[in-house]
Parts: C-alpha cells; sequence; structure tokens
C-alpha cells in the first residue's frame, strides 16, 4: 500500500526545509526578474495525482492507454495558450524554456547552419548561442549587441549583419533587457536573409498577454517562453507559431527529445493561462511595468545608473561601476539584507561573468505578492542602503529589519504555515 501520511509525517527532513523556504519568501524582497509566485490553484494543479501518468504522444495519438482526461486537459491548455498569444498551432509539452529552444533549433535547422542571436552578455540567454551551451557547440552562431552608445538593439545594424552572414535563423528575445524589442524590425532581418525568425519571449510574455508589451506574434515564424516568469504559472516551456515549422518542431518535443510530457505541469499551465485570460491579469501586468519605472526612477534619484537609462518592462540592470563595486559583491550584500537579486553582465563588461559590474533587478514577484508604486521608493531606498554599506554588518541589519517589516504587510504564505513540519511535530 502507498502511504496516506501528510509530508511532515513521511519525511520530515524535507517537510522543514519547505517550510524553511516559505518562511524565507514571507520576508524577503524577490527582485530576480525571471521569477514569481504562483496562485494556489495552480499549485494544487501541479502537485496533483496527473503526476502519475505517462502520455508520450499528443492528443487523440498516443503510445498509452488511459489518456482520455489528459486529452482534454492537454487541448485546453494548448487553446489557451493560443487565445493568450494568437498564432496558428500550440505545443505545452516543453518541460522548460531551454527544451522549447532546442526543439526550434534541432526541428528547423541542421548542426552546422549559421544562426544569429543576442550575445550573453548583451542581454542573450544561453540558448542564444553560448560556447558552453548546445547551441554554440552545435551551430555557427553569429551573435549581435546593443549599440554602445544607445545600449538598444538596433535593427539596421542588425539587418546589415543578417546580409552579411545569411544565418538560417535569427532569433530575438532576451533575459535582460529592459527596453521594448522591435520584432517588426527583426522581421526584416529575416527577411534579408531568408531566415527564420524565433522570438524568444520568455521573459516579457505575461507582460505581452497582458498587453503592456508588443507581441511578436505578426513577425515570428516561432514563439518560445518559459511559463513561469512573468506569465506566472508553473515551470515549464510553451512554443506557439505557424503551422509549417511547428510541424517539425513538435515531432522534435516528441519524439526527438523529450519523452512522456509532466501533465501536472501541463494542467498547471492551462489554470496558469485561464488566469492570464481574466481582465485582472493585464491590471497586474501594467503594474509590474509601473512600479519597475517606479523602481528604476527611485534608483536614478540616488545616483545609480541604468543600462539604457530605465526599463519599459518588468526588468533593469543597474550598472554599478559608478558606485566603485561589483556584481557579485552586490549581490551578496542585498542578499544580508533580504533582498534576492542575481548578479548580471552589462553590455561589453570588463569584469567576468562570475563576477560582473551589475545586478538584475526585476518586479513581478513583489507586484504579485501586492507592492504598488508607492512601495517603490522604499525598496529604491533599502537597495541603496545595502549596496553602499556593502561592508557594514550594522548598515546591513537595520536594512533587513526594514525588508522585513515592509513584507510583513504583504503576507504571503503565512496562512500555510506549519503545514509541512512544525518544531512541535
Ligand atoms: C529563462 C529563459 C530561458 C530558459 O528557461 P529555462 O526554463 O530555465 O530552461 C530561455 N530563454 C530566455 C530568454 C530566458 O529568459
Amino acid at each position: 500500500m502507498i502511504s496516506t501520511k501528510p509530508l511532515r509525517e513521511a519525511d520530515p527532513e524535507i517537510a522543514k526545509l519547505i517550510e524553511q523556504e516559505i518562511e524565507r519568501k514571507e520576508y524577503s524582497l524577490e527582485l530576480i526578474p525571471s521569477e514569481n509566485i504562483v496562485s494556489e490553484a495552480v499549485l494544487e494543479a501541479a502537485g496533483s495525482i496527473l503526476t502519475d501518468k505517462y502520455c508520450e504522444g499528443y492528443p487523440g495519438r498516443r503510445y498509452y492507454g488511459g489518456c482520455e482526461y489528459y486529452d482534454e486537459i492537454e487541448k485546453l491548455a494548448c487553446d489557451r495558450a493560443l487565445q493568450l498569444f494568437g498564432g496558428e498551432v500550440a505545443n505545452v509539452q516543453p518541460h522548460s524554456g531551454s527544451n522549447a529552444n532546442m526543439a526550434v533549433y534541432f526541428g528547423l535547422l541542421q548542426p552546422g547552419d549559421t544562426v544569429m542571436g543576442p550575445k550573453l552578455d548583451h542581454g542573450g540567454h544561453l540558448t542564444h548561442g553560448s560556447k558552453v551551451n548546445f547551441s554554440g557547440k552545435f551551430y555557427n552562431i553569429v551573435g549581435y549587441g546593443v549599440d554602445p552608445q544607445t545600449q538598444l538593439y538596433d535593427t539596421d545594424q542588425i539587418v546589415a549583419l543578417a546580409k552579411e552572414h545569411k544565418p538560417k535563423m535569427i532569433i530575438c528575445g532576451a533575459t535582460a533587457y529592459s527596453r521594448q524589442i522591435d520584432f517588426e524590425g527583426f522581421r526584416k532581418a529575416a527577411d534579408a536573409a531568408g531566415a527564420y525568425l524565433m522570438a524568444d519571449v520568455s521573459h516579457y510574455a505575461g507582460l505581452i498577454v497582458g498587453g503592456v508589451y508588443k507581441s511578436p506574434i505578426d513577425y515570428a515564424d516561432v514563439v518560445t517562453t518559459t511559463t513561469h516568469k512573468t506569465l506566472r504559472g508553473p515551470r515549464g516551456g510553451l512554443i506557439i507559431g505557424r503551422t509549417a515549422p511547428m510541424k517539425k518542431i513538435s515531432k522534435i518535443v516528441f519524439p526527438g527529445i523529450q519523452g512522456g510530457p509532466l501533465m501536472h505541469q501541463i494542467a498547471a499551465k492551462a489554470v496558469a493561462f485561464r488566469e492570464a485570460l481574466q481582465p485582472e491579469f493585464k491590471e497586474y501586468a501594467a503594474s509590474i511595468i509601473d512600479n519597475a519605472r517606479a523602481l528604476a526612477a527611485g534608483l536614478q534619484k540616488r545616483g545609480f545608473d541604468i543600462v539604457s537609462g530605465g526599463t519599459d518592462s518588468h526588468v533593469m540592470i543597474i550598472d554599478l561601476r559608478s558606485q566603485g563595486i561589483t556584481g557579485d559583491i552586490a549581490e551578496d550584500a542585498l542578499g544580508k539584507a533580504g533582498i534576492t537579486v542575481n548578479k548580471n553582465t552589462i553590455p561589453d563588461d570588463p569584469q567576468p561573468p562570475a563576477r560582473t559590474s551589475g545586478v538584475r533587478i526585476g518586479t513581478p514577484a513583489i507586484t504579485s505578492r501586492g507592492f504598488t508604486v508607492s512601495d517603490m521608493d522604499i525598496v529604491a531606498d533599502v537597495i541603496v542602503r545595502a549596496i553602499t554599506n556593502h561592508d557594514n554588518e550594522a548598515a546591513l541589519a537595520a536594512a533587513r529589519a526594514d525588508v522585513r517589516s515592509l513584507c510583513s504587510r504583504y503576507p504571503l504564505y503565512r496562512h500555510k504555515a506549519g503545514t509541512y513540519w512544525s518544531a512541535e511535530g
């Protein structure tokens, strides 16, 4: 018989660690722009019995019996994804954003083909051609960067690069770029080379479906995204695109690179997509950007530099060079103050990636918690205090106390306290 014991009895070690993580999240400021906080409904679906089932294949064409309800779940997820983004065909099976991107490479290209993508220190993701990633190992990558003056992607320069190198695919989209991406300009670059255009909107997906960031759907042949960043769903990937390329790509997702889909995650994606279709999600998306703009202004007011001078999205990169401190030290100091960020390269960073000259911060998670524009000055203040006092333990402790009291105003999981583990046992 399988055990019916709750986790706190079945495995107190893991249960205690989950309880500690709940506490950490409750009382710290989550400013990693690629993280968010899912709803209870998404958690419930992700934690459901759907984890048990093998459903290799696609709805109506499975390699296992007993998939009738799973077919309905996957179809709902795909229908809702198409309602959200537009497009012709959706594939909700990629286990992650990286898998979604790998499926596009393998589906549309041959090893050795030329691909143009944003360089890692110019906002790109590992899967956009980094040497340590499959993309950089299997393909001939031509990286593009931001203009040194404006720190923006300049699609005229990118069109010229496309004409010169004739890539078979151009990737647009980024993991550390705060401004609007000119998807139409990237289409021109793709057309100039006869290339596919892949838009990886992992970071912007929630803003796009919320109507506050331009959509690539009319310009790109395929759009890939994670479901767990601004889109506020469970961890996972999603691909949407035109029928012809999607036919090739779906054959790569399964059976090319994945086996059985994670049906509990797919159900949770469907739940998150339904949430994103509600009118409130538009307000949420708009608030993410309002908060980011207010936070950037609060930092600039205190003498901090922001790459490109600000943000049109959920994310910004602080350029720390004028503060005489590197990204690793800032990340550490902010951590001691209860503020979670990640160090990040700035364009043409003079420091190595393990050190960096910047930190990347974003507002999706704190906006999910209920923080508003009126809180952003206090958030800017504690960030600046932590960074400028990085070697002053007393000042960091004072900033930590302020973060704690700020977080106390926006309860997150207090109703769950003791669910998984309690000292009384
Ligand atoms: C996060 C991200 C990915 C990868 O997502 P994982 O789920 O971590 O594999 C891919 N592309 C971009 C632009 C991202 O920001």
